[in-house]
């Protein structure tokens, strides 16, 4: 067996949800809205099953769906995008990450990460013989420097792979540390591979700024977004992946022998919903930052400082900000057995120990749900503060 996989623990997100149903706790762990989605899309969706093609869809991603990518992007983007040759759509943003790593990274390539990172990336750039060259961020900015730049970049960097908006830290990178950013990436001939899938679940007229958008960068980076978190339909596990010619060629063979389709019905409905008007992506965003503030001022209320949420449908807390003396995860495995709250805490999404006290809540929930959540909380720390 092989030893990266063999070793590993269960995904925190797959723990959590079991601990959660075990213990019948409120779950705030794993994201995903308790809200079932958008209904026309989803009837879009039912009706391409009863109505539409069933069978293998082109390995590529239907036309309709490629072209409203490519349509997408002009409209939120202004990018120019070939939907024949730049677009490709894969089984979730998951196998998008794990086509891109597999193919764009040789043995023995570095390949700078940034953690927080989301738990799937490691194990998949070591399983392609990368190797990893961290830069470590940290609430409350979860910025980078340009001395942190230096010490990640080498003469073998290949490959650095992003997540921006970031999750859990629920931040945006401002413009001038991408292009602080994409000086290195152009100094060292890497490729970017971004993990997108936020970009619309962002806040307080936040705009949000693709590298692909920035100068140099439009030939060097994979794009990946997620329909799962655009429409708030976590299980439906379609992939965006956009990148130029050259990049599309090689991510399209490892794709090809990963799931080589996605189900076309489900295709046909994200199609439809990407050209849905504005309205639809401002009132999520805007239901979501109500969602947001409730929680957030709930939490203030039993004494926390939550920390900024820009994007993203999480907010952190810092445990030991009030004084709380516990690790995250000791924090988390009680308050989900004994509290009835499931969370997640930050460390996990860290291969160092740089952060150990920040725990991760979800606030994408109904109004019912978030008061169970903050009731108990409350309780649990009125009855079982360390
Ligand atoms: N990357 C990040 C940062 C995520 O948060 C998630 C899912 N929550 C994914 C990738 C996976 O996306 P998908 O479900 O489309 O595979
Ligand atoms: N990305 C989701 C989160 O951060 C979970 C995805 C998963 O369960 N693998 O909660």
């Amino acid at each position: 067996m092989n030893p990266i996989f063999a070793d590993l623990p269960t995904t925190v997100f797959e723990v959590m949800s079991r601990l959660a149903r075990e213990h019948d706790a409120v779950n705030l762990g794993q994201g995903f809205p308790d809200d079932p989605g958008p209904a026309d899309v989803r009837a879009k969706a039912a009706a391409s099953v009863v109505e539409g093609w069933n069978q293998y869809p082109p390995m590529m991603g239907i036309p309709e769906l490629r072209l409203a990518v490519a349509a997408h992007h002009r409209r939120f983007y202004g990018l120019d995008i070939d939907a024949e040759h730049e677009v490709m759509v894969t089984s979730g943003a998951t196998e998008a990450l794990a086509g891109a790593i597999f193919s764009l990274i040789t043995p023995g390539d570095e390949v700078v990460l940034f953690e927080p990172l989301y738990d799937a990336y490691l194990p998949l750039v070591r399983r392609a013989g990368g190797v990893p060259r961290l830069v470590t961020l940290k609430p409350p900015h979860w910025r980078f420097s340009e001395s942190d730049l230096s010490a990640a970049f080498s003469a073998k960097t290949k490959v650095v792979l992003i997540n921006d908006p970031l999750n859990p830290a629920a931040s945006i990178w401002p413009i001038e540390d991408l292009d602080m950013l994409a000086r290195f990436v152009e100094k060292s001939g890497a490729v970017v591979i971004q993990d997108a899938v936020w970009e619309h679940v962002i806040f307080d007229g936040r705009a949000f700024t693709p590298l692909i958008t920035r100068p140099g960068m439009r030939e060097r980076v994979v794009h990946i977004g997620s329909a799962g978190k655009i429409f708030s339909l976590t299980g439906w596990k379609v992939g965006l992946v956009t990148a130029a010619p050259a990049l599309m060629r090689v991510l399209a063979k490892a794709h090809q022998f990963l799931t080589f389709t996605t189900p076309p019905n489900l295709q046909a409905a994200v199609a439809y919903g990407l050209a849905k008007e504005d309205r639809y992506f401002t009132t999520m965003r805007s239901d979501f930052a109500k969602a947001r503030d409730y929680f957030a001022n709930g939490l203030r209320q039993m004494g926390f400082d939550p920390l900024p949420c820009h994007a993203t449908y999480f907010v952190n807390v810092d445990l030991a900000a009030i004084g709380i003396n516990e690790t995250d995860r000791a924090f988390a495995e009680r308050l989900v057995s004994v509290g009835g709250v499931a969370t997640i805490p930050v460390s996990a999404f860290y291969d160092t120990q740089a952060v150990t006290t920040v725990v991760r809540f979800c606030f994408a929930k109904k109004q019912s749900t978030l008061d169970a959540a903050l009731e108990r909380l409350d309780a649990f720390l009125k009855h079982h503060r360390r």
